[in-house]
């Protein structure tokens, strides 16, 4: 087993890996900005390193700082969390290059899925299911783009091959936009990413985001943890998500489940990942790979009773799976609201002092985040405060417990996004199941 971890984020995750290191024994670095010497796991950890001023491109993206602050402490591995420097493959070679273990998968499997092109390409040998498009970049010829739409068929949408956040990505409705619309997005996806490469979709018109959580240990083991939906999302960024997704066809469900944990067997995948998927008229189309933990996999902790992060550091350390496909049981259904410091109508974010904070609790309910009274979230990062999970037997038990936890938690001194999720878990389309991607932003709109 590792020995000592270095924990490469801040915030919930951070303290989340930080809770999973302690349960294996396994002793913890916390490595923290200037602006973040009152973050909970920084108080928790063995030992403790400040990497730079608050800016992130000065502490949690400055890649020699974290590796001096491995090396000084002796570390054998870092978790990079989500977010930051967790899909760099750059950092992932020169954290093994400095002689510390990742804990992800290998550089180059992150790079093959960072570039969405290779991605989808990977995935389509694999067997699993893609979104019917372009088949590669575009190149400059008007007429073959043309011909690649009709063939396609209208409405298609334009997107980065190196595209992320939502970003690099244009909807075309009819043939006199499109070569305009390749062109904007080309120069776009250029400075801001740096490669203009990009590629051609159907554009799904009410689709589903629904996504397969697996685990494979490198060493030809790998299983899936089930699904999520996160259909709820605003300009691209999920609110609250769900374990299982609801109503899926069967069918469907079983052939994609195991054509990713085939996909993750053909590219040697080591680690916890995430395939995620538009889900229309009962068919699912992959869009892109996560090659890290997410941000919503509590849902599938609570479901299928697997630690999510301590199997990242059993397989970080080396060991095989500790579980079979076939000890994987789906057990209730899973909620998870996204509590945000911002306003709940104009989601500004709302930095500044947590002049109360009372998690609500009972059977079934989890809160996962680094916040208590008096604690100051910082200007400076996502705003993310925590993550209020709930079980239950059924999703109606789940979303009842879920409203009911809504109502016992308080967060005071900064303004949060609860008030809007408690009106999310009394929608009543919403309550039915199965919304689509676009649902929450007319919700809004409205
Ligand atoms: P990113 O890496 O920026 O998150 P994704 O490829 O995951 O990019 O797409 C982000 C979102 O854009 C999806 O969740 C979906 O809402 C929308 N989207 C992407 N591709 C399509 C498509 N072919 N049809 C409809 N919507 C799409």
């Amino acid at each position: 087993m590792l020995d000592k971890v270095l924990i490469a984020n801040r915030g919930e995750i951070a303290l989340r890996i930080l809770r999973a290191c302690k349960e294996l024994g396994i002793k913890t670095v916390a490595v923290h900005s200037q602006a973040d010497r009152e973050l909970m796991h920084v108080r928790l950890a063995d030992e403790v390193v400040c990497i730079g001023p608050a800016p992130s491109a000065q502490s949690y993206l400055h890649i020699p700082a974290l590796i001096s602050a491995a090396e000084v402490t002796d570390a054998s591995a870092i978790h990079p969390g989500y977010g930051f420097l967790s899909e760099n493959a750059d950092f992932a070679e020169q954290v093994e290059r400095s002689g510390f273990r990742f804990i992800g998968p290998r550089a180059e499997t992150i790079r093959l899925m960072g570039d969405k092109v290779s991605a989808i390409r990977a995935m389509k040998a694999a067997g699993v299911p893609t979104v019917p498009g372009s088949n590669g970049p575009l190149g400059d010829d008007d007429d073959t783009n043309l011909a690649t739409a009709r063939r396609i068929g209208y409405p298609v949408i334009i997107k980065a091959a190196s595209g992320g956040g939502g970003r690099g990505m244009r909807v075309v409705h009819t043939e006199g936009y499109l070569l305009s619309a390749i062109s904007i997005t080309r120069t776009e996806a250029h400075s801001a990413f740096g490669d203009g490469t990009v590629y051609m979709e159907k554009f799904l018109e009410k689709p589903r985001h629904v996504e397969v959580q697996v685990l494979a240990d490198g060493q030809g083991n790998a299983i899936h943890l089930y699904d999520r939906d996160c259909s709820l999302q605003r300009r691209h960024q999920k609110v609250l998500e769900e374990a299982p997704a609801p109503g899926i066809d069967p069918d469907a469900r079983a052939q994609v489940l195991e054509a990713c944990r085939n996909a993750c067997i053909d590219i040697n995948y080591r680690g916890a990942g995430t395939f995620e998927f538009l889900y229309e008229n009962g068919e699912f189309f992959f869009i892109e790979m996560n090659t890290r933990v997410q941000v919503e996999h509590p849902v599938t902790e609570m479901v299928t009773g697997v630690d999510i992060v301590k199997e990242q550091l059993r397989i970080a350390s080396g060991w095989p799976l500790s579980i079979t496909q076939d000890d994987v049981k789906l057990d209730g259904h899973a909620f998870e609201c996204r509590i945000n410091a911002e306003d709940a109508r104009t989601f500004m974010p709302s930095p500044g002092r947590v002049t109360l904070f009372h998690p609500p609790g009972g059977l079934g309910v989890r809160m996962d985040s680094h916040m208590y009274t008096g604690y100051s979230v910082p200007p400076h990062y996502d705003s993310l405060i925590g993550k209020l999970i709930t079980w239950g037997e059924d999703r109606d038990i789940a979303l009842t417990r879920m409203r009911n936890a809504l109502d016992e938690l308080l967060v005071e001194g900064i303004k949060t996004n609860i008030d809007l999720h408690k009106d999310l878990v009394r929608d009543s389309y919403f309550r039915q199941g199965e919304v689509t991607i676009h649902y929450l932003e007319k919700k809004l709109e409205s």
